[in-house]
């Protein structure tokens, strides 16, 4: 079988002397899907659609009339809405629904002549750390199938580890790109808040949630963050800060003399695995050695986000997810003979476990007795988050820590601890919080053979600047 280059340009260069077609890419993928179908990562497969497309595709290489990313081919995560697709949000509720427009992201990526080869499982509605909530069961990892492989967006990243594509679009609330990518061994950016037009993507807290990307390659992520970013109309909070040409952009290196490093202890204390710690320390100073000035920067607020972040995305599931009633979307119970009892039994019936203990917390902390005291509190922690940042970014360019406390765990380990699974986000959830952009990127491995990450969060709309920096990282 074809091999099939790791790199769009390389892979383009291909396509473009006619030496591979986008059939062979497209059939080289499918034949992995296949091979790895245990790992259950798809809910839906477009395999014929697909080939059609490739076709399409190689006839317009052909007449050079081919888009920016003709042949790149991409998985979707199953909370981003393809029109005549399924849209299943990992949820019984969902579980018949067909999306009946294109997200603008998708919408983008076709125009541009991208591949999509289905969608992929993730936790129920994004709300999860191991892919363990979807109500198509687990997802598992492509390196120890007895691990999980991170959440929510796990099967993305697992789809782009186990090369079934050669990126995936994911989304993030509070680190559901940057802990799979990390668990997964593979780079994953959050784009800023804005940065990327939410329209189509299921929601579960408006005021965090982001698409973002997954790749293996910096330059595949630059590529597609570049088709899909920028301002749209049917998104008012999406920004018109204008975007840049970010493959050519990541050419460019960082200059030692111009760039600050910041390091934050909160992010290196207690529950941190010692080798992710001692490995990101020694990479630190590598980096020192090299020119580049590593500064300490204070966050004193981030050892409160993760209580923050829970109140205000549960309060805004909360919101957000009454819109599955049985009337409107998707599966209406059988059971009841009157309305009341069908809104009741289509929920009960419909959401999962965690789905439901966050609806009922987020109600709880929105009530009239309690809004005071957990609602409004949370906002104003949320503003010190930012301010936090704000300052930090005033004497730095980028901020380095752990994406994760640990590797990928095993299965079923956090299940019964909601507590032990929230702690996952310990280090990703400020970010969301303050609305920068961050991305994971791999930088080692512990001694059971598993990866780990390394985040950089950077300024709002700075994500060229964290690709330079994840390749300065990996060389
Ligand atoms: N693990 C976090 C949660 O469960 C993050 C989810 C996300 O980013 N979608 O909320």
């Amino acid at each position: 079988m074809t091999k099939i280059p790791s790199t769009y340009s390389e892979l383009r260069k291909n396509l473009d002397s006619g030496s591979i077609s986008c059939v062979d890419t497209v059939n080289n993928y499918l034949s992995k899907i296949k091979e790895r179908e245990g790992l259950n990562v798809f809910i839906t497969l477009f395999e014929k659609e697909a080939i059609e497309d490739a076709k399409r595709i190689d006839e317009k290489i052909k007449n050079g009339t081919a888009g920016e990313l003709a042949g790149m081919v991409i998985s979707v995560k199953d909370v981003i809405s393809v029109k005549d697709a399924l849209l299943t949000c990992g949820s019984k509720i969902l579980s018949n629904f067909n999306a009946v427009y294109d997200a603008t992201v998708i919408k983008r990526l076709k125009d541009a002549d991208a591949i999509l080869i289905g969608k992929v499982n993730c936790d129920e509605f994004a709300m999860g750390s191991s892919n363990e909530n979807s109500f198509f069961g687990v997802t598992k990892n492509p390196i120890d199938e007895t691990r999980v492989p991170g959440g929510s967006s796990g099967a993305s990243a697992v789809s782009v580890a186990a090369d079934m594509c050669m990126v995936s679009l994911g989304s993030e609330t509070g680190g559901s790109i940057r802990q799979p990518a990390a668990f997964c061994g593979i780079t994953g950016l959050k784009a800023s808040y804005g940065r990327i037009s939410r329209f189509g993507l299921v929601a579960f807290a408006s005021s965090f949630d982001s698409i973002g990307v997954f790749a293996k390659e910096n330059e595949n992520i630059a590529r597609v963050l570049k088709v899909i970013a920028g301002k749209d109309e049917q998104d008012s909070t999406s920004t018109d800060e204008s975007v840049p040409d970010y493959n050519e952009e990541i050419k460019e290196k960082l200059d030692p003399k111009k760039i600050k490093i910041g390091f934050a202890k909160e992010y290196f204390g207690e529950g941190l695995n010692e080798e992710i710690k001692q490995t990101i320390l020694s990479k630190l100073e590598h980096l020192k050695k090299r020119g580049f000035e590593v500064v300490e920067v204070e966050l004193p607020y981030s050892k409160y986000a993760i209580q923050t972040y829970y109140i205000l995305t549960c309060a805004e599931a909360s919101s957000n997810l009454s819109r599955y009633d049985g009337v409107r979307y998707g599966m209406r119970s059988e059971k009841s003979e009157v309305m009341e009892d069908m809104y009741v039994n289509t929920r009960s019936e419909g959401f999962g476990a965690e789905v439901k203990r966050r609806i009922m917390l987020g109600t709880y902390v929105l009530s009239s007795g309690y809004y005071d005291a957990y609602y409004r509190k949370g906002q104003k922690v949320r503003n010190l988050i930012k301010k936090d940042f704000e300052k930090a970014f005033e004497k730095v360019d980028f901020i380095i820590s752990p994406t994760t406390p640990t590797t990928a765990f095993k299965i079923g380990a956090k299940v019964d601890d909601p507590l032990a699974m929230y702690l996952n986000d310990i280090y990703t959830v400020s970010v969301n919080l303050a609305g920068n952009c961050a991305l994971s990127v791999p930088i080692g491995k512990d001694i059971e053979g598993m990866p780990f990450g390394v985040q950089v969060m950077g300024r709002k709309f700075d994500e060229a600047g964290l690709m330079k920096m994840a390749e300065l990282i990996s060389e």
